[in-house]
């Protein structure tokens, strides 16, 4: 069997989702199990009805899920004309809407939103979704069975970013969803959700439909996983930051983790995880071209030890940089380990550090709230924190010995201030960090250092250095 997962951006419309019902089709025999993600922006709206909501103005939180419950009702209209069955996704969905409506009034009453509730708020973007799909398929004569995600992916109650407990989830897969599959007939689920084992709504993180997918297929030691998106691949950079892109026709399991670990959206981060272990293939595809042929990510090529590659560049663009040294300088290792537990205890997610003999450096999102954090470090000595910067990370093979790739990186950037550059632990990445201001321009300097500067046109393997 195969997973299958569609993203939002594959499930704009109904044109869209035609086109992945399509698809579907197409790999039947192939035994998938479809993971959906909700319709583009979906999230976004829930999570802004509770927020809205939760400041006290409930009716507008309301307009929002009516517009929202509106564009997934057309979407029934355009692709389910058996009577019954556009009348019972009909009956579905008002029930939906009214459950999300007493939600939000009690955000509004209590006019406090915690994670749990946003979890549950945000858990019927794919619900709405998966139901169409479920549905859209039937209509193509596919024998598809709906499956909630309840029945079976238990996480932990770290709402928000949840995590699976596997041994479970495997043996729930084998329960609710293998005999189906072993039946020929196709399980479309919800990717982003989980659940407790009190059975409240969990969601494992933003954009977390890719780890959902990868869960599902190292439970069930699928031959592969599909993440279908509306690119042609794992691209050489974002195609909305650098012109001229071009597509990776292959990348090993750690350079794909790099790459979205350090900002690539085309992947959750988590995604490849459960799918090393097991050997498991990932194939990035687009929903809209369907004849290509996508990216692979799987076991390292051999022939790349010898020839060192550069193949993608992925950035954040909003971090901010900390850095502090030690009121004494006596024992440096006492002095990290302190600055480390101080972190893990915040739960803060540090991205790259830097050391020199008596002071450490180091990146975290710019989105994190460090007012609660900086007392805390400023107990060990000064702290400096540079905010608005940007990091870019240059993912590939071979990168540690490959003699002329730093001089190529600096070269490319000089004039370009940078923060805090981390080379060396892996080989495969170096992290760079800028101003914000000057991250599009460093990023299209290196994309044409590394890529060149012509924009081409169908798939392109990633040249070698
Ligand atoms: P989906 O809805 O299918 O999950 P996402 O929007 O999450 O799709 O991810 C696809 C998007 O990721 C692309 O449209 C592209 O703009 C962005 N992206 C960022 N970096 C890369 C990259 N290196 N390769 C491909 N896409 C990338
Ligand atoms: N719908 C969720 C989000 O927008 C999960 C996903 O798309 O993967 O974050
Ligand atoms: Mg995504």
């Amino acid at each position: 069997m195969i997973v299958m997962k569609f993203g939002g951006t594959s499930n704009r419309d109904a044109a869209a989702m035609a086109n992945v019902l399509r698809i579907i089709t197409t790999h039947l025999a192939e035994r998938p199990v479809v993971v959906v993600s909700a319709i583009a922006d979906a999230t976004n709206d829930l999570e802004e009805s509770a927020r809205t909501a939760a400041s006290g103005d409930a009716s507008r939180g309301e307009e929002i899920l009516t517009r929202l419950h509106a564009r997934h009702l057309a979407m029934v209209d355009a692709l389910v004309s058996d009577k019954a069955r556009a009348e019972n996704l009909s009956r579905v969905f008002s029930g939906y809407l009214k459950e999300l409506t007493t939600l939000l009034h009690g955000l509004a009453i209590l006019r406090e939103l915690t994670s749990r509730t946003m979890d549950a708020i945000c858990s019927y973007g794919e619900r709405f979704s998966s139901r169409i799909v479920a549905a859209g398929l039937q209509e193509c004569g596919v024998d598809a069975v709906w499956v909630d995600a309840k029945d079976f992916m238990l996480t932990d109650g770290n709402f928000g970013k949840a995590l699976p407990v596997m041994e479970a989830v495997r043996s729930n897969l084998a329960r609710v969803i293998a005999p189906l599959v072993k039946q020929r007939q196709v399980p479309v689920t919800q990717g982003f959700i989980g659940v407790t084992s009190s059975g409240a709504y969990t969601t494992m993180g933003r954009e977390s439909s890719d780890f959902s997918a990868s869960i599902i297929g190292a439970a069930m030691d699928a031959e592969r996983v599909q993440i279908w998106t509306d690119v042609d691949g794992i691209l050489t950079a974002d195609p909305r930051m650098v012109p001229g892109v071009r597509k990776v026709r292959h990348m090993s399991f750690d350079e794909a983790f790099e790459l979205s670990y350090f900002g690539a959206k085309v992947l959750h981060p988590n995604t490849m995880l459960p799918l090393l272990e097991k050997n498991i293939p990932v194939e990035v595809r687009n929903s809209r071209r369907e004849e290509g042929t996508g990216t692979l990510i799987d076991q390292p090529d051999p022939s790349e030890a010898v020839a060192p590659a550069v193949k993608s560049i992925s950035f954040s663009a909003d971090v901010t940089v900390v850095s502090l040294s030690p009121r004494k300088r006596t024992n440096q290792y006492l002095f990290w380990d302190g600055v480390f537990s101080v972190l893990s205890r915040s739960g803060i997610d540090v991205r790259t550090v830097t050391t020199s003999e008596y002071r450490i450096a180091f990146t975290i999102a710019g989105s994190y709230d460090s007012s609660a954090v900086i007392p805390r470090l400023e107990e060990f000595g000064p702290v400096t924190v540079f905010p608005e910067q940007a990091s870019l990370c240059i993912v590939g093979s071979g990168l540690r010995g490959w003699k002329e790739f730093a001089g190529r990186v600096f070269g490319a950037l000089a004039g370009v201030k940078t923060a805090l550059i981390a080379y060396g632990a892996s080989g495969l990445n170096m992290t760079v960090v800028v101003d914000r201001r000057d991250l599009e321009d460093a990023l299209v300097r290196l994309h044409r250092e590394f890529f060149g500067s012509s924009t081409p046109s169908g798939e392109f393997d990633v040249p070698r250095n």
